[in-house]
């Protein structure tokens, strides 16, 4: 059999056409699966990414004052054509980051359409000029906030990035997109559909490379915003830099997101959805599931199911069909999780450092459990981004409240009880940007962020639009038109 052709990514999309570069900072690009390299990823020097920068922002007047109409003419165009090639990008993802050809499809394309509508229908529907009290002459506009910088991970590599680019197009901004080098592939196809679609010259813009690039975009004096997702640590990085021009800046950062099961849950449906949160795109989700917190009268029959549907969770290849368990991204973060586990000295009942049976090379980890995790342990306070669960008990409320909101993150935050009262009293007490009771699914729409170190900002239907925009009170002028 032919071996693939090599990769070489080293093109920027700017004013509506590709331009190859040369750089002096390369990437080796390697198969999570087998771990072999496919190719190589070239990063841009600072004169090209000033250049990028300078297309969008010529872009900025005419886009700013485009029509709802014309907008929304252009993220209908974008839907349909993402619709179209759903299988080629779900190809493309599974190959790039190893997520299973099934949840390719499913989850990760499949919500990135759903963002998308969620856009469309807040935009169709919100009102960007309000009138105070009913007074026309007192009024409050939404306005673009001007040129966008975006920077993603590869971890849901088409959801993070139509959440931005969706709700930036919207807003009225131009923008420069940069995302992950570990997904630079699925972005350039998703370029290739916001240019069939239409979109003017300079209005999108995409600046592929490393993580200096993205230090170079947000430090960058034609940059308005920064809507920034991916890790604490660099997080804090971008708004630094944004801080010393005053840019504004909207940050996705990481979780370690609790699940508390209290006595009166469904335990069997409560500790299955749990680990498939956990567990899913193989845990590394901003918002997995990640600290089951159990009252203590379930606590030992909870342990013992965990550990049962753990070691039941099948490992298998990305482009296997299946609802199995792929593999970890990199060589650093198999590496880093591995090293995690092999460090918890608390009772591991399922899973383990080695790797699974027939799956080395490949970046593989077990699902793993870990029971009697102590809130001081690393693996109950530090983001994993593995298939990693820690359990813990709890006394009562209080108890459970205490070691939920016991992190410096506050991403998400799950509660599985009988109790429609508790469900409330406990959901107001918790740290946390979103929260689910009872395994019910986020609405299509719902603002999509956290507090703490997990971030500000929201993504997702009317919240991701507005977090583009700044709001101008005008008073003593009447509405045009
Ligand atoms: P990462 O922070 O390493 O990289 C994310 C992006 O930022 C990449 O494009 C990278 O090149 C760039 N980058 C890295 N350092 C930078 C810097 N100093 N300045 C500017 N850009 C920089 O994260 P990752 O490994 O790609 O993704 C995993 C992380 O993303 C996890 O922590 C996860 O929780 C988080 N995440 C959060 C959300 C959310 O909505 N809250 C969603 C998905 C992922």
């Amino acid at each position: 059999m032919a071996s693939a052709p090599e990769l070489r990514l080293s093109s920027a999309y700017v004013s509506g056409a590709w331009h190859p570069f040369n750089g002096a900072r390369q990437m080796e690009l390697i198969n999570p699966d087998t771990e072999a390299r496919t190719g190589t990823l070239t990063s841009p020097d600072a004169e090209l990414v000033s250049a990028v920068v300078g297309a969008a922002t010529d872009a900025q007047p005419a886009w700013s004052q485009s029509s709802t109409r014309q907008r929304l003419q252009l993220l209908r165009a974008i839907i349909a054509l993402t619709e179209q090639h759903a299988d080629d990008l779900a190809q493309l993802i599974s190959e790039e980051i190893g997520a299973p050809i099934d949840f390719a499809r499913a989850a990760q394309v499949g919500t990135a359409i759903k963002h998308l509508r969620a856009t469309e229908t807040a935009l169709a529907t919100a009102s960007t000029d309000i009138a105070l009290d009913g007074d026309p002459m007192h009024r409050v506009r939404y306005e673009p906030v001007g040129v966008a910088g975006l920077i993603t991970p590869w971890n849901w590599p088409l959801n993070q990035v139509v959440l931005k680019v969706g709700a930036a197009l919207a807003a009225g901004c131009p923008m420069v997109l940069k995302p992950s080098e570990y997904a630079t592939r699925t972005a350039i196809a998703f370029t290739e559909i916001i240019h069939a679609a239409g979109i003017p010259k300079g209005v999108f813009n995409l600046l592929i490379g490393d993580k200096e690039t993205g230090a170079q975009l947000a430090a960058h004096p034609g940059i308005d915003m920064i809507s920034f997702t991916g890790s604490s640590t660099a997080g804090r990085k971008v708004s630094q830099a944004a801080a010393d021009r005053f840019a504004r800046t909207a940050l996705e950062l990481g979780g370690k997101s609790p699940n508390l099961l209290f006595e009166d849950c469904d335990v069997e449906t409560s500790v299955r959805q749990g680990l498939a949160h956990c567990f899913r795109n193989a845990g590394q989700s901003c918002n997995a599931a990640s600290r089951m917190l159990v009252a203590r009268p379930i606590y030992d029959e909870v342990v013992a199911l965990a550990a049962k549907i753990a070691q039941a969770t099948p490992v298998g290849r990305p482009f296997d069909s299946g609802p199995h368990q792929g593999p970890l991204i990199n060589r650093a973060q198999f590496d880093r999780v591995r090293a995690m586990i092999k460090a918890c000295d608390a009772r591991c009942v399922a899973g383990g450092a080695e790797p699974p049976v027939g799956f080395s090379p490949g970046f593989y980890v077990r699902p793993t459990v870990f029971a009697d995790v102590s809130p001081n342990d690393p693996l109950f306070q530090e983001e994993v981004f593995g298939p990693v669960l820690t359990i813990t008990p709890f006394e009562d409320e209080d108890h459970a409240v205490a070691l939920a909101n016991n992190t410096r993150f506050g991403l998400a935050a799950y509660i599985q009880t009988a109790d429609p009262a508790r469900a409330d009293r406990v959901a107001a007490r918790l740290r946390a940007g979103m929260l689910q009771v009872n395994g019910t699914s986020r609405a299509e729409g719902a603002p999509f962020g956290g507090v703490k170190a997990s971030g500000h900002g929201r993504e997702g239907g009317l919240w991701g639009i507005q977090s583009f925009q700044e709001v101008k009170s005008i008073s003593g002028a009447a509405q045009r038109g």
